[in-house]
């Protein structure tokens, strides 16, 4: 039959059935343990029955009085473990899910941002529009053409300034 890595054989849960009862299976057992009673009809009747019988016995060795549900007592028990295990599975995928449907739009977000402000077009030769030079960097305050461009408008306007200051 096909059997997952890390899954339990049914003699290997029916072996620890008594320490399931007494709680002494370290994590890793009882996780193991409780997902294969979960899916296992045979370990979980025999569950049941031991369950039933170790507890009535621990009741009775204590003077309490017995249990009304042995059985919907340890179902329960395996199943609100595996469901909580299933829980916590679906919050993690949700978690990357999300994570991923953020980089997603991130992505899309700079994709669109660079190829908005990709290739500025200057000429070279204002005579002639043919022969142009193309910047695709960072825009603005980045691009050096623009930041030449500028450098050149103030000092003219500057050299104009100081023409008629000294008139
Ligand atoms: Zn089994």
């Amino acid at each position: 039959m096909f059997k997952k890595k890390n899954e339990m054989t049914c003699a290997q849960a029916q072996s620890l059935i008594d320490d399931y009862v007494g709680g002494l299976l370290d994590e890793e057992s009882e996780n193991l343990f409780n997902h294969h009673v979960y899916g296992c009809e045979a370990c979980m009747e025999e569950l049941k029955v031991n369950y039933s019988i170790l507890t009535a016995l621990k009741q009775l060795d204590a003077g309490e009085e017995l249990s009304e549900n042995f059985e919907g007592e340890v179902t329960g028990k395996v199943t609100a473990y595996v469901e909580k295990k299933r829980l916590h599975r679906i919050l993690i995928r949700v978690a990357f899910g999300s994570l991923f449907v953020i980089c997603v739009i991130f992505g899309m977000f700079l994709a669109s941002v660079s190829s908005v402000y990709n290739d500025v077009t200057y000429s070279k030769n204002p005579e002639d529009t043919t022969v142009n030079f193309v910047y695709d960097g960072v825009p603005d305050y980045l691009d050096p053409v623009d930041k030449a461009i500028s450098k050149y408008n103030s000092s003219a306007v500057n050299y104009i300034h100081s023409l008629k200051n000294s008139e």
